[in-house]
């Protein structure tokens, strides 16, 4: 499914005609500040401009006007002869037509102006008013869905609520939270154009904690909800001899193998390495010259990588001082020498695609190079002299590998044999993300080191089957290391020629967690990108990138593995599946089963227990969730892969929250690489919640229980109370109960089950409870005929 619509790129290409322009756009993916939600470059540049107008053009005939649409202008359908040719609308901004008449195009007159435009816009914005006010006088439900208080770093209690309004698509509605005689403002949660809760999009500190808090809405209705005390779980302190702190500086992805290596070597008898089938690009690139900008821009890139040979060829562009010259190519050792042509006053009047066509058409030189022009210029300008060395741009010392790179992972347990559960951790999927392979190698640490002289250690690594990979991108890493800090993306280039310049070159390679097979761009799900210098570039096609596949590989390799965590940074979120909805109606792929959704909400309390445990860090509730309900779509994300191709509970961990700055009172946030203090206390943090993960994959492999449910009966119909977080099947007609038979389901995002209805009279209700772990209730075999299920009957009126 193409995510751009042709008249968005054809206006991208108008704008990069002109370098003046582009100087502005942030087409490099680096430029994006946050973690995971880069705008593409087509969209940055529809917002950067002014307002379009659609202009008239004269051009010669036909053939004239497929030149237009070739120069990128946005050529509408209308059409009219005019006196020595044809008059065609066109849709630009002022910059566009100045483009437009700088490429020699007869710009007329405006048809439609940005005032006109706006005076529509401005009318349709006033009817949409009236609208919502009609909707503000229906009566208005406000359904309370969290109402939290909680202590983070320093010993600060804060504040979280969320609650959704029937009246939410009215902007006009607010909400404000009030309790112990003051009053806040809440925040409207708006994506993808659909209202989803109001919120605090910053939990509020608070001094004394109020037991309730009263809500009101401009809507007419106020709702008075308890709050409840969000993570703080006692957990037992560790045992004495448990021992932390096994990182003191951020490690390259060098570092990091080797680092598993002696690891595993240590202790043969708790940890392998594996290694996974599919290697990387590797730490390598072509080398590059560019000489001249804008039109007159043209570049060489070497065949040979830039380690094998392609670092040691120049280019040289010269003048010849004569009048009459022809345009010639040359190659002497490694240089590529250019003659440029001159005209009879003995000015150079080669243009840079004239130079370009004449060096890939040199057979000396194109064995060594291929060259290419500037972007969309075409070329056109005149080339000038110069002169430069041919670099691959790269800088990390020799000691870092420029081949293929083979991505292990370290099999941690002490039963290896596809017996146990299995857990996957992996990190640094985002290269520029420093923090998150010492959570790794740290919580590998911990297992092995801790294993002899710690009980709940050596229960872990003999019950779990344990796959740590520490960097999956490491080409990428060793490129944030050591040449831009910024990277995310992996290092292959996948770009044509047209951004394939040296400038480019920080902009290339693939979004890993958007280049997996589930609800991906390809499926036409948001969040991701076709363009290849994005930073949310989903690569080609679905699993297009070795790193990716080396993930699949794993789960599929080892099906026992039934719980995975994507170590991210950073923001201090705590993530599951859906992580990817259609952006037309935010249609999510399909929400997990109530059950599985309160297991996932139960296992999360306990494993930001865990990471509270470490200095008091609490990953807020309003960052905790499904990706879809707390932040954006991110299609072809890895946890859904996992989740939905095979089962696997999969997490994302956003480590490093925000700090509250006391003096300044506000949340700040830290960044991709903090100072090492900083990101020293987030991988010990973080690596506390993995090892909250492995007791619940633990706990897990051992539950053999079943669950238990009681019926009650409210006004609002039939619900359950269970002692574990279950999916419940029933029936209402007397059949046997089956995996097929209704689910209780959630009421909505965020929400708790929705009662079941059931009419006047007597109701025979037949269910059954299944445990995350499979168990269900009295032993029940839905598959075989029994009668062991639960049964009630209940009278209504
Ligand atoms: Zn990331």
């Amino acid at each position: 499914m193409a995510p751009q619509t042709p008249r968005s790129r054809r206006r991208l290409a108008v704008l990069a005609a002109l370098p003046l322009l582009l100087a502005g756009l942030p087409l490099a993916a680096g430029a994006e500040p946050d973690s995971d939600d880069g705008a593409s470059p087509v969209s940055a540049a529809a917002s950067t401009g002014a307002a379009t107008e659609i202009v008239e053009v004269t051009v010669a005939d036909q053939d004239a006007v497929a030149g237009l649409i070739e120069a990128g202008a946005d050529v509408t359908e209308y059409t009219r002869p005019a006196d020595g040719g044809l008059v065609v609308h066109v849709v630009a901004t002022p910059a566009e037509q100045a483009a437009l008449r700088d490429l020699g195009y007869a710009v007329g007159e405006v048809v439609v102006s940005a005032a006109e435009t706006e005076a529509v816009v401005a009318e349709r914005e006033a009817a949409v008013r009236r609208v919502n006010q009609t909707f503000a006088r229906m009566a208005e439900t406000l359904t309370p869905l969290r109402a939290e208080w909680f202590e983070s770093v320093g010993g600060q209690t804060y504040l979280g609520v969320e609650v959704k309004t029937s009246l939410g698509a009215d902007s006009n509605v607010t909400l404000s939270v009030g309790f112990g005689g003051q009053s806040v403002t809440m925040d409207r949660f708006v994506d993808a154009g659909q209202y989803i809760y109001h919120t605090f999009f910053e939990p509020v500190a608070v001094g004394d904690v109020p037991a309730e808090v009263t809500v009101t809405s401009t809507g007419g209705t106020s709702i008075t909800v308890p709050v409840v005390e969000w993570l703080g779980d006692p957990r037992p302190d560790p045992g004495p001899h448990y021992a932390t702190g096994f990182v003191d500086h951020y490690m390259d992805p060098t570092e990091l193998y080797d680092r598993i290596e002696a690891l595993a070597a240590e202790f043969p008898e708790l940890a392998e390495i594996i290694e996974l089938p599919y290697q990387t690009n590797g730490y390598r690139r072509k080398a590059q010259a560019m000489i001249g900008a804008g039109a007159t821009a043209f570049y060489l890139t070497s065949r040979a990588w830039g380690h094998e040979g392609g670092n040691d060829l120049r280019l040289e562009t010269v003048h010849p001082g004569t009048a009459d010259s022809p345009l010639t190519v040359g190659v002497t050792g490694g240089t590529v020498r250019v003659s440029l042509g001159t005209d009879a006053a003995g000015a150079p009047n080669s243009t840079a695609a004239q130079v370009v066509a004449a060096v890939n058409a040199a057979p000396a030189a194109s064995a060594l190079v291929t060259a290419a022009t500037y972007r969309a210029t075409g070329g056109t300008g005149i080339a000038g002299a110069g002169a430069q060395d041919l670099t691959d741009g790269l800088d990390a010392p020799a000691s870092v590998s420029r081949e293929p790179f083979t991505v292990r992972a370290i099999r941690i347990g002490k039963v290896r044999d596809g017996s146990k559960t299995g857990v996957f951790a992996y990190s640094q999927e985002h290269a520029r993300e420093w923090v998150t392979p010492l959570v790794a190698l740290e919580t590998a640490e911990r297992l092995l080191r801790n294993y002899g002289t710690d009980a709940d250690t050596k229960k872990l690594v003999d019950d779990l089957d344990i796959f740590i990979v520490p960097s999956v991108n490491p080409d990428g890493g060793h490129y944030s290391f050591y040449d831009f800090n910024g990277q995310r993306k992996n290092l292959t280039n996948h770009c044509p020629a047209a951004s394939g310049d040296p400038a480019s070159a920080n902009s290339w390679g693939v979004d890993l967690n958007r280049n997996f097979s589930v609800g991906s761009r390809f499926d036409g799900y948001s969040g991701a990108s076709a363009s290849c210098t994005s930073g949310n570039f989903s690569g080609p096609t679905e699993l297009s990138e070795p790193e990716a596949r080396n993930e699949v590989w794993l789960t599929e390799q080892y099906p026992n593995i039934g719980f995975a965590m994507n170590v991210h940074s950073y923001g201090g979120y705590f993530m599951w599946p859906p992580g990817a909805y259609v952006q037309n109606g935010r249609v999510p792929l399909p929400r997990p089963t109530l059950g599985e959704e309160n297991y996932f909400w139960s296992a999360s309390s306990h494993i930001l227990s865990a990471v509270q445990d470490w200095r008091g860090t609490a990953v807020w509730p309003g960052r905790t969730g499904p990706v879809s309900d707390v932040l954006y779509s991110a299609a072809g994300n890895s946890a859904d892969e996992h989740w939905y191709n095979r089962g696997i509970f999969g997490w994302d961990f956003e480590v490093g929250a925000d700090l509250w700055d006391p003096v300044e009172q506000e949340w700040d946030p830290q960044g991709f690489q903090p100072p090492f203090a900083e990101g020293y206390e987030q991988a010990m943090e973080f690596s506390n919640g993995l090892i909250g993960l492995l007791e619940v994959a633990r706990a897990h492999g051992r539950d053999n229980r079943p669950p238990r449910t009681t019926l009650e009966l409210t006004d609002a119909g039939v619900t359950f109370d269970s002692t574990e977080p279950v999916t419940i099947h029933y029936t209402l007609d007397g059949s046997r109960p089956t995996y097929s038979s209704p689910r209780v389901e959630s009421a909505g995002l965020r929400e708790d089950a929705a009662p079941i209805p059931v009419g006047a009279g007597s109701t025979r209700v037949h269910w059954f409870s299944v445990d995350a772990a499979g168990n269900v209730e009295n032993r029940y075999d839905p598959l075989r005929p029994s009668s062991s299920y639960r049964k009630q009957t209940v009278r209504v009126g």
